[in-house]
C-alpha cells in the first residue's frame, strides 16, 4: 500500500463553500492539438467543484482509502517542521500545485528514500529539483494541457487590463465614489495596432497568439523551437531569434517559458532596459524569470508602463513582498491556471496517474516530465537541466 503526500492551498477564509456561482462547467472534447482529456477510470468529484483546496482534496481520497492507501493533505509546507517535511520520509508519492508548491528541493528529496513518483497537479514542475529526481530516478509527471488554455485566457485579460488602465478606473468608480474620467484615461490605451509578443509559443503562448490575433496587432514570437511555417504564416507572427530581439520590437510582451536554467531570471535590469520606454510586460509563467528588484525600478522608472501576471517567487510570498506595492501592477495571486474549470481536469489527470502508477501501468508520455533517470515524454520537448542550476536546486 502507499502513501500519498498531498500539498494543497488552504480553504476559503469563509469555509468550503456550500455552493458555487455557477451549476455546471462546459464539457469539453479535447484539447487543441488533439490530446485528450484525462482517461481515470472514475472520479469522485462533481466537476465545477473546489478541488484545488485542502477539504477538495484533489477529489483523490475516497479513490486511495478505499483501495488501502494513505493520503495526507496538508497545506503546511515551509520549514523542516511543516507537516509536508514531516510526512515525506516515507512517502512514495507526493503531488503538489504549482500555485501553493511544495519545494521538493534535493535536500527534501534525500529526506524522502521511498519517494517514486512526484506529480504536478498542473503544469510546470520547477518546483520540483528535476537534477535530484534524475539522479534518484523518481518519476515526475504533470497534466499536460490541463489549464494551458486557462492561462492563456487569464494572460489576455491582464493584457487589456494593463493597456486600457482597467483596475485604476474600477476603483475609481468603486472604492473610491468618483467620476474621474480624465484621471482613468490619462494611462489608457488601445492595443489595436501595437507590437504584441509571446516568449515562448507552446500550448500557452500559441493560444495567447491565437486569441489576439483577431484584436489587428502585430504579433511576435521568440522560441527554442520554430512553429510549423503554415502556423506562422496563418497568424501573420514574425519569429525573434532571441529573448533580446522579441523585448525590443514589442510594446507588449507576454511570458510562457517553462523556468529552466536558461531563463531564470533572464528579465533583468539590462534587457527590461533594452525595451521600448512604456512597454508592458504580462507574466504568467513563473516568477524567478524576472529580476524582482528590476521590475520595480522600471515600473518606479516608467522604464515599464505596466506589468500584470500571476506568478511569484516564492509562493506565497512574503506581507513586504515589493510587487504588491509596485506601481502599475495588475497583479494577481497565483490563480490563472486553478479556476474551477481547469481543476476538474487537473484532479481526473492526477487520478489518471495514480491509476496507472498504482497498477505498474506505464504514465502517458505526455504526461511525464522526468522518468527512469531522464528528462522524458513532454519535459523532453520542452523542458532543459544542466549542472546544478536547475531551477529546483536553488529552491526556486
Ligand atoms: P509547453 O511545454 O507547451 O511550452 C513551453 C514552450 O517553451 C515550448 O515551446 C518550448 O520550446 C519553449 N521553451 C523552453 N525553453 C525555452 C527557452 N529557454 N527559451 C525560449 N523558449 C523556450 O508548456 P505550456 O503548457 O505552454 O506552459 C509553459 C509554462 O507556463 C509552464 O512551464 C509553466 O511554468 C507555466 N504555467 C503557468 C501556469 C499558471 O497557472 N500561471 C499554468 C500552467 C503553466
Amino acid at each position: 500500500m502507499a502513501k500519498i503526500v498531498c500539498v494543497l492551498y488552504p480553504d476559503p477564509v469563509g469555509g468550503y463553500p456550500p455552493r458555487y456561482a455557477r451549476d455546471d462547467i462546459p464539457v469539453l472534447r479535447g484539447y487543441p492539438d488533439g490530446q485528450t482529456l484525462p482517461t481515470p477510470e472514475a472520479i469522485d468529484f462533481t466537476p465545477g467543484e473546489l478541488l484545488g483546496s485542502v477539504s477538495g482534496a484533489l477529489g483523490l481520497r475516497r479513490f486511495l482509502e478505499t483501495a488501502g492507501h494513505t493520503l495526507v493533505v496538508t497545506s503546511d509546507k515551509e520549514g523542516p517542521d511543516s507537516e509536508f517535511e514531516r510526512e515525506l520520509p516515507d512517502a512514495d508519492v507526493v503531488i503538489s500545485q504549482p500555485f501553493w508548491p511544495g519545494y521538493l528541493t534535493a535536500e527534501r528529496i534525500a529526506k524522502a528514500p521511498n519517494l517514486r513518483l512526484a506529480i504536478t497537479a498542473g503544469i510546470g514542475s520547477d518546483h520540483v529539483d528535476l537534477n535530484a529526481a534524475i539522479a534518484r530516478e523518481i518519476t515526475v509527471a504533470e497534466v499536460t494541457w490541463c489549464n494551458s488554455i486557462s492561462v492563456a485566457e487569464h494572460a489576455v485579460m491582464q493584457i487589456l487590463a494593463l493597456v486600457r488602465n482597467f483596475l485604476p478606473s474600477h476603483e475609481w468608480v468603486t472604492s473610491r465614489g468618483g467620476w474621474n474620467i480624465a484621471d482613468s484615461v490619462e494611462r489608457a490605451y488601445d492595443l489595436e495596432g501595437m507590437n504584441v509578443g509571446v516568449l515562448a509559443a507552446g500550448r500557452i503562448g500559441l493560444a495567447v497568439l491565437r486569441r489576439l490575433a483577431p484584436f489587428d496587432v502585430a504579433l511576435h514570437y521568440s522560441d527554442k523551437r520554430r512553429l510549423p511555417p503554415d502556423v506562422e504564416q496563418e497568424l501573420g507572427v514574425t519569429f525573434h531569434p532571441d529573448a533580446r530581439s522579441l523585448a525590443q520590437a514589442v510594446d507588449v510582451l507576454s511570458i510562457h517559458s517553462p523556468l529552466v536554467p536558461e531563463t531564470y531570471n533572464l528579465f533583468d535590469a539590462g534587457l527590461i532596459g533594452s525595451m521600448k520606454r512604456g512597454s508592458y510586460i504580462v507574466n504568467t509563467a513563473r516568477g524567478a524569470i524576472m529580476d524582482r528588484d528590476a521590475v520595480v525600478a522600471a515600473l518606479e522608472s516608467g522604464q515599464l508602463a505596466g506589468y500584470a501576471g500571476d506568478v511569484w517567487y516564492p509562493q506565497p510570498p512574503p506581507a513586504d513582498h515589493p510587487w504588491r506595492t509596485m506601481p502599475n501592477n495588475a497583479m494577481t495571486p497565483h490563480v490563472s491556471g486553478t479556476t474551477l474549470s481547469a481543476q476538474a481536469r487537473y484532479a481526473a489527470g492526477t487520478r489518471e496517474i495514480l491509476e496507472d502508477f498504482l497498477a505498474a501501468r506505464p504514465i502517458r508520455q505526455e504526461y511525464l516530465i522526468v522518468d527512469g533517470g531522464k528528462l522524458a515524454g513532454t519535459g523532453a520537448a520542452s523542458y532543459s537541466v544542466s549542472g546544478d542550476r536547475s531551477p529546483g536546486s536553488s529552491g526556486h
